[in-house]
């Protein structure tokens, strides 16, 4: 029998592999609403891959949606390997729920409250009351343990600062995985395993993440682990520690001096030891028939705010940067419509679909210019085109990189797949 750890499938979510320019929704554009002060946002606006509806609030057109798709399937296939399984909780929760464990008055701040005809209830912005409650249905005996769930979902939290574009919505999108465990040492190690997949998952999305020391919030009273990202836009200020790899939060450093820099935190690890449990009255039996109270964590990964993350360590003046991991297309075609070249272009397009390669084709009745400024802007890693001057070759160029050189479509192709 497969373990739960072994994958049986690659590629579950299906995305379209390839797309004309002239039919994609939502386009380039060429000023940014004039509220958004972060580069996140304003290259994401400008870029075409977001929308924004109002304050902290934000649709993920079809170009983004991709590349949260591949930060998600990124994740995902991290978590997997730990033995944890997918699920999806409800985001409409009952106000009694929040009042086991008090958090529906101490976490009050950041919870949106619904009311309907004498009924409350509370926009989801975390789960762990949620978990609990399904682990009290289903799961009393130590034989259902470790118990390990995750879900990709949106949080709602009511954010005062909301100058930071997508990196703090008022809305966004979550991994959010939760365990518990009959023993503690299993937890901790538990614990362990997920703070070394998160360095795997963040190296993946090409974000070199410091493990940093930190407070809980309205999670706990117990150190939790961060993961930061630095980066001068970020809201949290951390100490770096002399091995350069770990640090501690500010809200808990305690020494005089030290280097303070600023940074994202893209991910939040918490211990919770058997505080929540307790306060649900969640019990197992153990192996000699006797009642004990399980080990719980949670684990947290901001999948919108890593795309931000992503744009704000990885661009230049002429837009962004995306990583191969997470690129939105492989390959952007451009095709400079001098006379006869369409079906040098149409050629192009099909090998590289046929390649399993996703391309956007940019097949706009437009200049030269305004092609390359957009493919500058939206950051796919490499720009190939196709016009009078390339002949049966074309033209292959890196985003991050000033040299173009004339190739043939098969030696792209390979270029583009190996990277
Ligand atoms: P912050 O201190 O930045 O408000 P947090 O510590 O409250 O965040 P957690 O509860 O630890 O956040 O959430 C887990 C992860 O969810 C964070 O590490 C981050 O990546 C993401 N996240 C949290 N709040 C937001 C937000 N408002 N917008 C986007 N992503 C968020
Ligand atoms: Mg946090």
């Amino acid at each position: 029998m497969p373990s739960a750890a072994t994958p049986l499938r690659k590629n579950s979510y299906v995305i379209l592999l390839n797309m004309r320019y002239s039919e994609l929704f939502g386009k380039t554009r060429k000023d940014a609403p004039r509220d958004e002060v972060s580069v996140n946002a304003k290259l994401l606006l400008k870029a075409g891959f977001i929308d924004k509806l109002m304050a902290g609030s934000y649709t993920l057109l079809p170009l983004g949606f991709r590349v949260v798709k591949k930060i998600e399937q990124i994740i995902r296939e991290g978590i997997n390997k730990t033995g944890a399984e997918e699920l999806l909780m409800p985001l409409l929760h009952p106000k009694s729920i929040w009042n086991e464990t008090g958090r529906w008055e101490t976490a009050s701040e950041v919870m949106f409250k619904v009311k309907k005809d004498e009924k409350e209830y509370a926009l989801s912005f975390t789960h762990e009351e949620i978990v609990l409650d399904l682990v009290r249905k289903h799961s009393q005996s130590f034989r259902d343990y470790p118990i390990k769930v995750y879900h990709f979902s949106t949080k709602f939290r009511d954010e005062l600062r909301a100058k930071s574009g997508i990196l703090r919505g008022r809305e966004f999108l979550m991994k959010d995985l939760y365990s518990l465990h009959a023993e503690k040492s299993d937890f901790e190690e538990y614990y362990e395993e997920v703070k070394e997949t998160y360095i795997k998952i963040f190296k993946r999305l090409g974000l070199p993440v410091i493990i940093t020391e930190a407070g809980g919030g309205v999670f706990t009273q117990n150190i939790t682990h961060e993961f930061q990202v630095l980066s001068e836009s970020g809201e949290d200020e951390i100490v770096l520690n002399p091995d350069g790899k770990t640090a501690q939060n500010v809200e808990i450093y305690k020494g005089k001096d030290g280097k303070k820099v600023k940074a994202i935190e893209v991910g939040n690890i918490f211990s919770f030891g058997q505080d929540y449990c307790k306060k649900m009255n969640i019990m197992f039996t153990n192996e000699k028939g006797e009642k004990q109270y399980p080990y719980f964590g949670s684990y947290g990964i901001g999948l919108t705010r890593a795309m931000g993350a992503i744009v704000e360590t990885s661009h230049d003046d002429k837009g962004i940067i995306w990583p191969r991991s997470v690129t939105p297309y492989s390959a952007h075609l451009v095709h400079i419509e001098d006379p006869g070249t369409e079906p040098a272009a149409k050629k192009a397009y099909e090998m590289l679909t046929n390649s399993n390669i996703e391309v956007l084709w940019d097949d706009r009745e437009a200049s030269a210019g305004e092609k390359f400024k957009d493919a500058d802007l939206i950051g796919i890693p490499v720009r190939l085109v196709v016009s009078a001057k390339t002949g049966d070759k074309i033209e292959y160029k890196e985003r991050t990189k000033e040299k173009t050189e004339l190739i043939s479509l098969e030696g792209a192709i390979k270029r583009v797949q190996t990277g």
